[in-house]
């Protein structure tokens, strides 16, 4: 690491794990920051970030038994559902964030928070390397090492831009929480550039152009935002702008909402093109300059055209942090989206280190390859197929190593797989019915999409956070009684049930008091009464009664006086 080359001086531990280091370079030469060495039996758990997931595991962390050193960039958890609604101040930046130090406060367990980037993880000493977040005037940003016994990687993503021309400097990101309020900010601005008498109409025509890059739900949902601001709020204080606002939802494929049920993708574009929102389909954002948008038309024989706009919002999906990419690189992951775990979100490859949220996938290629693995081991006679009691055997080696796959099997997935490979049911215990592996690997595979594709979501996250903070908390029973609970006893099995996603439902809103709602079982519904849940589900879903009050009044405030349009 280009900064660590030039530390002189490296001071010594204490009781939090943390080590400071200076800079030989530096005007103020090295300084010791602390120096005693720690002498506590506790296990030193690191986490990275303060998201979803770092901060569901920190609230449901229960075990004294940790030391917790916490390392984000951002001293607060925002509750990112609803960055939309502070775009155009339906809800305020501060109702929906919440001090980690309050979540913390009353917690058994010790916890420390920094505010800091990590920089750099060194898996094989186990100490990772931050940058605080703080600038000190005289040393520039202090860098510092934190040293650990469990990592927990919990950094989110980046935004994606696919490498477009432009998209950095020109475009709008939404987040965080100050980028939600810079786009506020720059609303007001359009409206207010609009209105001076200098400005040409062709000129206002441009500034009034809202382009929204992206049919995703935050694409789609800050298009509705907006449209409904500037029809209930802005119309009535620029009543002569009224004509010259445009919003347009430019999106690669040929639907916007592709992640949601058919009915919600094709009532959410009918809704949109009689509000009067352009939206256009299979159009591919190729560069953004500071006053123009190209496009590649894909239905049109990928012809280019241009869009001038005033402001743009860039939602295409997300990539990865560099300091996920440069850990990547150091264990054999390079090329991949997001770290790959295994299904009790241990980082592949190494020891103690977990990953969870945005910034992690559960490596279902692997899963699969040693599964194929003991097949074709089984398979003596390379003849692709086996006899049921081979087969059994086969299963039980497999559950031994997967007990998701077991669960399944118990469950209900068993006979999915046996009509998968059209067995009638009552044959499956004869000993001379052969099976073919090729059938039942894809068959097993199916149900293994099914149970590890998980999306990027807030949900996915918090989850795995509560699920991490349970291990945690029987970690210290479980390494007493290496047998492990008394549902996986045995030799070789896993302490922990591996991680399970259930998945709740989502929601969409459209906008005008409409929300597009799709539960489980594929139950849909759209329209007020959804918003109405939705509201519901969101209140009940903060963090603290603090947030969960200042929602509701923002909320309340938005029905009584509208949104606040002032520029500040
Ligand atoms: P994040 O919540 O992004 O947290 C990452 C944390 O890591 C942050 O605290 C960050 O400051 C910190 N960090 C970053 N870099 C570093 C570093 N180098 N070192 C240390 N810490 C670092 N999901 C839903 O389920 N439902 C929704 O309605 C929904 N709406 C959304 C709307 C918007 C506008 C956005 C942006 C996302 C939405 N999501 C939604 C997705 C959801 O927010 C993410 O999936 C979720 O935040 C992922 O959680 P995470 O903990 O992995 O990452």
């Amino acid at each position: 690491h280009p900064t660590l080359s030039k530390a002189l001086l490296v001071v010594t531990v204490s009781g939090g794990g943390l080590l400071a280091y200076a800079d030989a370079n530096s005007s103020n030469g090295a300084q010791i920051i602390n120096s005693s060495e720690a002498d506590t039996k506790k296990k030193k758990v690191v986490v990275l970030g303060t998201g979803w997931a770092g901060t569901t595991f920190l609230r449901n962390l229960k075990s004294p038994s940790y030391e917790v050193q916490v390392v984000s960039p951002r001293n607060y958890f925002a509750f990112t559902p609803l960055l939309p609604s502070v775009t155009c101040g339906t809800v305020e930046g501060r109702s929906i964030v919440e001090p980690i130090r309050n979540i913390v406060r009353k917690k058994k367990v010790d916890v420390q928070f920094c505010e800091a980037e990590c920089i750099k993880i060194d898996a094989e000493n186990k100490k990772v390397y931050c940058r605080s977040s703080v600038n000190n005037n005289l040393n520039g940003k202090e860098e510092f090492i934190v040293d650990y016994d469990y990592l927990i990687i919990s950094v989110g993503a980046n935004v994606n831009t696919f490498n477009t021309p432009g998209v950095m400097e020109n475009c709008h990101f939404l987040k965080e929480v100050e980028d939600a309020q810079k786009i506020r900010r720059t609303v007001i601005d359009c409206f207010e550039k609009a209105s001076l008498p200098t400005t040409s109409d062709e000129e206002k025509k441009r500034i009034l152009h809202f382009a929204v890059v992206g049919g995703g739900p935050t694409g789609v949902e800050f298009a509705a935002e907006l449209h409904d601001f500037v029809n209930e709020d802005l119309v009535k204080l620029y009543p002569g702008l009224k004509d010259l606002v445009k919003i347009t939802l430019l999106e690669a494929g040929d639907h916007i909402l592709n992640m949601f049920d058919k009915r919600i993708t094709a009532f959410a574009e009918e809704k949109f093109r009689r509000g009067g929102i352009d939206l256009k389909t299979g159009s591919m954002v190729v560069k953004v300059s500071d006053k123009e948008i190209s496009t590649k038309e894909l239905k049109n024989g990928g012809e280019i055209s241009t869009i001038p706009y005033g402001m743009v919002l860039w939602s295409t999906g997300i990539g990865t942090r560099p300091v996920i990419k440069d850990f990547m690189k150091q264990i054999g992951q390079a090329n991949r989206r997001a770290l790959a775990t295994d299904e009790w979100l241990r980082v592949e490859g190494c020891d103690n280190i977990y990953a969870l949220g945005d910034c992690a996938t559960i490596n279902q290629r692997k899963v699969m390859e040693d599964i194929s693995a003991i097949f074709s081991k089984a398979d003596k006679d390379n003849s692709g197929t086996l006899t049921v009691k081979e087969f059994q055997e086969v299963i039980d080696d497999i559950c031994e190593r997967y007990p998701q796959v077991e669960l399944y099997l118990k469950n209900k997935q068993m006979r999915n797989i046996v009509d998968l490979l059209k067995v009638p049911k009552g044959e499956v215990a004869k000993e001379s019915l052969e099976l073919n592996i090729e059938e039942f690997k894809s068959a097993l595979s199916q149900v293994d999409s099914q149970m590890k594709n998980l999306p990027a979501t807030a949900q996915v996250a918090a989850q795995q956070g509560v699920y991490l903070a349970r291990c945690f908390n029987r970690m210290e029973e479980c390494e007493q009684n290496p047998e492990g609970p008394l549902r996986f006893r045995g030799q070789g099995r896993h302490r922990f049930r591996p991680f399970r996603y259930k998945h709740l439902g989502q929601f969409a809103p459209l906008g005008g008091e409409e929300t597009a709602a799709q539960l489980p079982g594929d139950w849909v519904s759209i329209g007020h009464s959804s918003q109405w849940l939705w509201y519901s589900v969101y209140a009940s879903k903060q963090v603290s009664w603090r947030n969960r009050a200042l929602v509701i009044t923002d909320w309340a405030r938005r029905f009584i006086f509208g949104r606040d349009s002032s520029q500040i």
